[in-house]
Order: C-alpha cells, then sequence, then structure tokens
C-alpha cells in the first residue's frame, strides 16, 4: 500500500430523525482541526434515502465536501449496504482518515468496513490529535479499567479509522455563509444482494433513564438471584425517590435494560448516594461510581472488593437489610409528611 496515495479526512455523517446526529457534527469540529494541522479537506460521507438536503448542514458545520449516497436501498440502516457504499467511496477517494461516532450504527459499520479493508480501527477515543508531518492518527482512549489513557496508531494501513464518543468532541457554530462541494454518488446494489430485510422497527416507549443527573442512585447487581429478587431494588428505589442502577451481569442475566448498567461499559455516575446491593465491585463497576459522594454497599460477603469502595458497608443477605430499609425510610418519610416538613 502506497500511504501517499491516501489524503484527507472523513466523517461518517449518521443521519437520525431527519437530521444529522449530534456526534457527527462534533465529529466536524474535531475533524476540521485535524484537517487543518494536516493542510487537507474535510468530507463527510452521508447514506440514506431523502437525504440529499442534509448535505449543506454538514458544510455549514465544517465540512469541505459531502459524498452523497442517496437511494431507497438506504433507508434503514443496515450493516450490509453501508458498507458497500463506504467501501465503494474509500476505494473510489482513498481519504488517510476516517472518523465514526461511537454510536451502535458507527461501532456497527466502522467494525465491518475496517475488517474488509485490512485498516486499523481505534474504538471509543476520547482523544484525537494528528502528526502534521508524517500524517499519523493519534487516537486515545481509556485503557485497562480507565487506569490510563493508551494512544493507538496505524503505521501501515490506510485508513486510519477511529470511533468517537458522543458528547467528547465540540462541534464548530454553524457557518450559514460556508459553502462546499456536494457530489452525489451512484452505486449498483439490488436489493436482492442484501441479505438483511428490516421487518419493522420497534421503538422503546419507556421514558428515557437520567441516571447521569440523579441524586440517589440504588443499583442492583448478580446477587439478587433472579429477575423477580430485582423487584427489591425497584421498591427500594421507589420508596427513597432513586433511579435504578445495575450491574453488567444484572444486565446480562435480563433483569434490566442496558440503559441502567454502571460502569466500563454502561453509564458513569456521580450522584450524591449510590446504593450498591448484591453488587460485588469489579473494576469496571467501580470506574463508573466510584466519584459518587457517599457509597453504601449491601453484600453478605464480608471479603466483597465493594467494601473497600465504599464510605459505609453492611454485611448481610441482601433480602433481610433491605426490607428493614425500606420499612424505617418508610416510615421516617410518612411522618415528614404528617408533619409537612424534615424529621
Ligand atoms: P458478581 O460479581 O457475581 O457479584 C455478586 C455479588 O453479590 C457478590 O459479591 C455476592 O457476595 C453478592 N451476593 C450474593 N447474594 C447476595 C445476597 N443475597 N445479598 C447480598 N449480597 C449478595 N460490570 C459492570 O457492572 N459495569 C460495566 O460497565 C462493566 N463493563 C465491563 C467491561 C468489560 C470489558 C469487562 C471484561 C467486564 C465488564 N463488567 C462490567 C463486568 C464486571 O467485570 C463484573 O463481572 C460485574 O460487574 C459483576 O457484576 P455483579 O457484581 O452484579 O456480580
Amino acid at each position: 500500500m502506497n500511504l501517499q496515495d491516501y489524503r484527507g479526512v472523513w466523517v461518517f455523517l449518521e443521519q437520525k430523525d431527519s437530521g444529522i446526529a449530534p456526534v457527527s457534527l462534533e465529529l466536524l469540529g474535531a475533524g476540521r482541526k485535524l484537517a487543518d494541522k494536516r493542510g487537507v479537506p474535510l468530507a463527510g460521507v452521508l447514506i440514506g434515502e431523502g437525504v440529499k438536503h442534509l448535505a449543506q448542514t454538514a458544510i455549514h458545520f465544517g465540512a469541505d465536501i459531502v459524498y452523497v449516497y442517496d437511494d431507497p436501498i438506504f433507508r434503514d440502516y443496515r450493516t450490509e449496504s453501508f458498507m458497500r457504499a463506504v467501501i465503494e467511496a474509500v476505494q473510489k477517494y482513498k481519504p488517510e482518515i476516517f472518523l465514526y461516532g461511537a454510536t451502535s450504527t458507527g461501532k456497527d459499520l466502522a467494525s465491518a468496513v475496517a475488517t474488509d479493508l485490512a485498516t486499523g480501527l481505534t474504538a471509543d477515543t476520547t482523544l484525537l490529535d494528528v502528526d502534521a508531518e508524517t500524517g499519523l492518527l493519534e487516537a486515545s482512549r481509556p485503557a485497562f479499567g480507565g487506569n490510563i489513557m493508551a494512544t493507538i496508531l496505524c503505521k501501515k494501513d490506510r485508513p486510519q479509522m477511529a470511533t468517537v464518543r458522543p458528547k467528547v468532541m465540540k462541534a464548530m457554530p454553524p457557518d450559514y455563509s460556508r459553502t462546499g462541494e456536494i457530489v452525489e454518488e451512484r452505486i449498483a446494489l439490488r436489493e436482492e444482494d442484501i441479505r438483511t430485510k428490516v421487518l419493522k422497527i420497534v421503538r422503546e416507549s419507556r421514558a428515557k433513564v437520567r441516571l447521569d443527573d440523579a441524586d440517589i442512585i440504588v443499583a442492583g447487581g448478580k446477587g439478587l438471584g433472579s429477575k423477580n429478587g430485582f423487584q427489591l431494588i425497584h421498591q427500594f428505589a421507589e420508596v427513597i425517590g432513586a433511579t435504578v442502577g445495575a450491574s453488567r451481569d444484572a444486565v446480562e442475566a435480563g433483569w434490566i435494560e442496558h440503559p441502567h448498567q454502571v460502569g466500563q461499559t454502561g453509564v458513569t455516575v456521580t450522584p450524591k448516594i449510590y446504593f450498591a446491593i448484591g453488587i460485588s465491585g469489579a473494576i469496571q463497576h467501580l470506574v463508573g461510581m466510584q466519584n459518587s459522594g457517599l457509597i453504601i454497599a449491601i453484600n453478605k460477603d464480608p471479603d466483597a472488593p465493594i467494601f473497600q469502595a465504599c464510605h459505609y458497608g453492611i454485611v448481610g443477605d441482601a433480602f433481610e437489610v433491605v426490607p428493614i430499609l425500606i420499612e424505617e425510610f418508610q416510615r421516617v418519610l410518612d411522618r415528614e409528611v404528617q408533619y409537612g416538613g424534615k424529621v
């Protein structure tokens, strides 16, 4: 591979709810800085049905060129169709750097493209820079449970690819006077060539879980034993007005949905009070909640690592301890209502 043939910084423009996803606008901001440092153009790749009009938005937010694949075959995101478009564009125009949002779509697409092109991909990047001379992308991300930052280089292959976490980079303020080039692309792809069919899209109806700005979180883990046992966490949270959190093992057991997961692959939280109930305290869980104001752990194993990370620890069976807490909190809160103030 002749690395000199590759030039330009690209951003995958994810679109949803008839607009460009915020993370893609943030990446245009980050990509602009990289492109300027290298003295190369910044381009966006826009794929979908009826999306052509969004290309102008990308230009307002920093793109010089937007390659548009607008076709009914791209109505719903499917790995096969989108990766075919991206790969064709990469082979035709040869960008040196290609950034994607670390969203479900971005991660899925980037990994499929990287595999097919046999190039490097740094996942979940939080910091980006480029060496102006060599053109090497310096993609940094937390490693070893967040204890160190690793900077990853892709020296021998192109494009150098990275997925970037939402809300980490800053979008530029839109400049409505900016102009750029919009290139409409065509791809010879038939519906029969795609194995995946989207039959129906079912949107999650429940309200968004707001773990990251909750004051009190009651989190449950595998120690609750079953989906039924996990109800104890919901009962306790309801009584004290808390938001429900969970360990990954509780989520993987199917007792609660992923948006409730706290930790490295879940949400990072900093509530005033964090109850960890039946949670062992694995490093991947701790990195997501260790900055909470007050951590109270309930675990029947006195040697559980969570007791090294908490301010107060109760050694006991959750099914004995939590009902007592519920009763006591309920009694105090009832009195508060009765006397119309704090007790
Ligand atoms: P366990 O480790 O099985 O602990 C259950 C605890 O409950 C034990 O300490 C036990 O003593 C106690 N217990 C049992 N019965 C009772 C009872 N009746 N009353 C009271 N206590 C009881 N984990 C996360 O949580 N979040 C993440 O984001 C995350 N990301 C990960 C990313 C990677 C790359 C990897 C490799 C792992 C990740 N994990 C994550 C998983 C993590 O390593 C642990 O496996 C997980 O946190 C354990 O969940 P747990 O504490 O609920 O279960």
